[in-house]
């Protein structure tokens, strides 16, 4: 399992957004660390399909994605932030149409859905509005809904922002569990928040991607 990044580009307008991002990733949890504005968004929106790069390659297992379509999108969750979220929907109800809109089968969803659930401990809350939910139990749906059809590959954007210390320490936990056999990415501009989780470091500024280090090498260095 293997994702290469070649000279990524995306510029908007005159704004060079990536400047020629290069990257290997295998199995692992990555933090993509960057402050606002560095191009993380940018990245994980060229990385799922909604945006297209201006220039360069990303390649799954040596094969282009963009030549794979519909396949690389099966293989890829994600989570995004919370303003995604429909308060009406029940937490199942939202994970039900998110599985129909994945193209999952029934009886697979069927199956998968009561699984999460209890994985980030929301089996008891299935049939509650989403509305009525804490910030940290919004971000474990999100997590349920990335992890729904067993992607190979899981890409989460800002996964503890704005809860408190205490929440932010067991969605790392559940990112722990999650993540295993996986290429995970973790987007964020807090430190602390990838730090303990990630098993290497992608530092990206102004487009550029500085180093990948290990978390030791990046302890040392800050
Ligand atoms: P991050 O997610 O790290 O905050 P972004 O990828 O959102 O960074 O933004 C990278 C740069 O590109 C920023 O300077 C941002 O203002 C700019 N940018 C992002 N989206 C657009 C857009 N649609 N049009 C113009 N500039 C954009
Ligand atoms: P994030 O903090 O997650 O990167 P932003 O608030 O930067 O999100 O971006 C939200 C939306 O606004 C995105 O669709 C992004 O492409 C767009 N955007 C960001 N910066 C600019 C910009 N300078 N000009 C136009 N659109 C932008």
């Amino acid at each position: 399992m293997k994702l290469e990044i070649r000279e990524l580009k995306k510029s908007y307008g005159k704004k060079q957004a990536l400047k020629g991002i290069n990257a290997v990733l295998t199995e692992g949890v990555y933090g993509f660390l960057g402050p606002n504005g560095a191009g993380k968004s940018t990245f994980m929106n060229i990385l799922t399909g909604n945006l297209k790069a201006s220039d360069g390659q990303i390649f799954y297992d040596g094969e282009n994605v963009a030549a794979m379509g519909s396949r690389f999108r099966e293989i890829l969750g994600y989570m995004p932030q919370q303003q995604s979220l429909y308060p009406n929907f029940t937490a199942e109800g939202f994970l039900s149409y998110m599985a129909a809109l994945r193209g999952m089968k029934k009886g697979r969803a069927g199956e998968r859905i009561p699984e999460v659930l209890r994985q980030v401990g929301l089996w008891d809350v299935a049939g509650d509005k989403i509305g009525s939910f804490s910030g940290g139990m919004k971000q474990r749906l999100l997590i349920a809904q990335a992890v729904l059809d067993e992607p190979k590959i899981l890409v989460l954007d800002e996964p503890t922002a704005g809860l408190d210390p205490k929440q932010r320490i067991a969605i790392r936990n559940l990112i722990s569990e999650t993540a295993v056999g996986k290429i995970v990415l973790i987007a964020t501009h807090v430190v602390t928040d990838v730090e303990s989780v990630a098993n290497r470091i992608l530092l990206i500024r102004e487009g550029e991607l500085l180093t990948d280090s290990t978390r030791e090498e990046l302890t040392a260095r800050l």
